[in-house]
């Protein structure tokens, strides 16, 4: 059959004039996704021969350097790719790599930041890294089980063509016709470098022959440059920083170092053996959405890979781990479909899951600074664990930090509540945009007088974790923009009596202020919450606060306005001089204006927006035009 010429698909004849066109800062990675796939196609191979016993075969991947054509070449035994495949794969499909590695190219070229050759770096183009090393590539390949061989040969621009060929075994040989200044790839101590350090872990033997002199004699050796040792299952003394590292990288996708590392065998119940890291950084993969179906956790049965996709494995929120686990217990012929249900996984999960939770709580007991870089990060996990694992609950929120309204640092609800003094009966916490909006909230004023903190709280979910969690240590965790507060008694009696007290001399006031101000807000009230602030505004304890509000809105479910309670001051002057005009002309004009006012300036204070900013200024002109006049007219 003649050969057949075929276009690339649009992203990935965009990749591919990336990969050509750039310089390189790492030069290396061609080698390590090469090989990686290779792995990827013996592991398939090696899966299906569990039950297709005449599958089975001496897995391996191969290396020939040509010094005289120049050629590097790449073979795998595994499960091969017929026509169709062949050109899907390899040319007509884009993968969810290909596509986020563009996205993330040209997000980072509006940003400014990251060049396409470190992005290749982190990413890893896959297959067509390939073009980074040559300029002509060719892949002959023969699917198990099939009778015909195909040829697919690429010099990376707009075609690629297919043609027929004979090829004994099943598998893969990939030819790379090296360009110049990668030439020195055909050197075998080269070669066995990178693969020891790129592809150490890969599990079958890599193999390259080379000539050595023995005894004045040249002789060809056929070498495994791989130790191929699974890294979980190596004694940690005998693995170096570095291959730790290494296969972090290469299981996770995330190019940044990991925080912890984390390796255990569980015996009983299940036994399995496990090695897990906890991220550092979030993934770029993870940030672009493209880890959505839990590629985190290598499942392996006595070392044969089953997947790496397992959803049972892992909760949702703990998208910052990612590892392997090699099961002793679980049948090698599991099939996937059914791994979500099986009670040996649900086993396993809630071992490692239970692990990485304490392995968290001694970072956050033993290296604070560590920890709480790893807050920054994947707050909003660990929050969403509070809300969705109610079996690890508990442990789930020691692990929350909370910014101190006092110290300005973050905290735990243990550290709060340890140092509560003793007067204090609950924790208190206020929700808000950033700490500049917050600090001066009037609702604060006598917790300051008291000497209480208050946990600044600035992500909308925050408030629904509070819900959530409702008490700790017995003590009750209190919105301070919320219902009445309580202090301690020794303290609280004296402040109800004064409040009553205020209450009662203002009567007439208080109804003027609830008629004139009825759309705005479902009551008015004097309190002791302020020490300073002539008023401020606070919800009903039970309706949800506005944040919770603004979050239904943003998340487009109804959400009706709901009205807040007004609170006064009785020891403010300006309280105090509205009650005297009052009893002096309850019908003023300018009373109305000042009671809208009072509202107005509440709202501002909590660094909300104004429903008519216009009128406010209006009516701020005008007072301001009145008090300087009279202070004309004192001269
Ligand atoms: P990825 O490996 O991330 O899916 P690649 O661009 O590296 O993307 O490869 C595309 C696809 O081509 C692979 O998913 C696989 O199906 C196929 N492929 C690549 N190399 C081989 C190989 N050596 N043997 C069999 N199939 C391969």
């Amino acid at each position: 059959m003649a050969t057949e010429n075929l276009q690339f698909k649009a992203e990935i004849r965009e990749l591919l004039s990336l990969v050509i066109h750039s310089v390189y800062s790492n030069k290396d990675i061609f080698l390590r996704e090469l090989v990686a796939n290779a792995a990827d196609a013996i592991d398939k191979a090696r899966f299906l021969s569990l039950t297709q016993q005449d599958m089975i075969r001496d897995w391996e991947i191969r290396i020939e350097a040509d010094k005289d054509t120049k050629t590097l070449i790449i073979s795998d035994n595994g499960v091969g790719m017929n026509r169709d495949e062949l050109i899907e794969n390899l040319g007509t499909i884009a993968h969810s790599g290909t596509k986020a590695f563009t996205e993330a190219l040209e997000k980072a070229k509006e940003e400014g930041s990251v060049s396409a050759p470190e992005l290749i770096g982190q990413f890893g183009v896959g297959f067509y890294s390939a073009f980074m090393a040559a300029d002509k590539v060719t892949v002959e390949t023969k699917k198990d089980g099939e009778a015909q061989a195909w040829k697919w040969i690429s010099d990376g621009e707009n075609d690629f063509s297919i043609e027929e060929v004979s090829k004994d075994a099943p598998g893969t040989r990939i030819t790379l016709y090296l360009k110049e200044d990668f030439e020195a790839y055909l050197d075998y101590w080269r070669v066995a470098e990178l693969i020891r350090k790129y592809s150490d872990f890969i599990e079958y033997p890599i193999r390259m022959k080379h000539t050595v002199t023995k005894d004045g004699k040249e002789e060809v050796e056929d070498s495994t440059l791989n130790t191929m040792k699974a890294i979980w299952l190596r004694p940690e003394s005998e693995v170096t920083e570095e291959e730790y590292d290494q296969f972090y990288q290469h299981i996770s996708m995330d190019y940044n170092k990991p925080a912890r590392r984390i390796s255990f065998s569980a015996e009983g119940a299940s036994e399995f053996k496990s090695l897990l890291y906890i991220a550092g950084k979030m993934p770029m993969s993870y940030r672009m959405g493209m880890n959505k179906d839990h590629k985190q956790i290598q499942l392996y049965v006595r070392r044969v890979f089953i997947t790496d996709n397992c959803p049972g494995l892992l909760p949702e929120y703990m998208g910052f781990v990612a590892g392997v686990v090699d099961s002793s217990d679980l049948p090698l012929n599991v099939s996937r479909e059914t791994l979500q249900d099986n009670p040996q996984i649900a086993r396993i999960s809630k071992s490692i899951v239970k692990r990485v939770l304490s392995e968290l709580d001694k970072m956050l007991t033993k290296d604070r600074e560590a920890y709480e870089e790893f807050y920054k990060e994947f707050s909003p996990m660990i929050k969403g664990g509070v809300h969705t694992d109610f079996n690890n609950k508990e442990k789930l929120q020691d692990l929350l930090l909370f910014e101190s309204m006092n110290s300005g640092k973050l905290m735990t609800l243990k550290e709060y509540s340890d140092a509560m003094p003793a007067t204090q009966k609950a924790i208190y916490y206020i929700t808000g945009d950033r700490r500049e909006a917050l600090e001066f909230s009037p609702q604060l004023e006598m917790f300051r007088k008291q000497g209480y903190d208050v946990l600044f709280l600035y992500e909308p979910m925050d408030e629904i974790i509070m819900d959530d969690i409702a008490k700790y240590a017995e003590k009750d965790l209190v919105s301070v923009l919320k219902g009445e507060v309580k202090f301690d008694e020794s303290v609280q009696k004296e402040l109800d009596e004064k409040t009553k007290k205020e209450t009662e001399e203002n009567k007439e006031l208080v109804e003027f202020l609830k008629k004139t101000l009825e759309d705005k807000v479902k009551d008015v009230r004097f309190s002791s919450r302020l020490t300073e602030s002539p008023c401020c505004l606070v919800g009903d304890d039970y309706d949800p606060s506005v944040s919770m509000q603004r979050l239904f809105k943003a998340m487009g479910q109804e959400s009706p306005d709901v009205k807040r309670i007004l609170e006064l001051n009785g020891e403010s002057p300006l309280i105090g001089a509205l009650k005297s005009l009052y009893e002096k002309d309850p019908s003023a004009a300018s009373l109305p204006d000042y009671a809208e006012l009072l509202y107005d300036q509440a709202l501002i204070s909590e660094g909300a927006t104004l429903p008519d900013p216009a009128k406010f200024a209006r009516r701020t002109v005008l007072l301001m035009t009145e008090s300087i006049q009279k202070e004309l007219s004192a001269e």
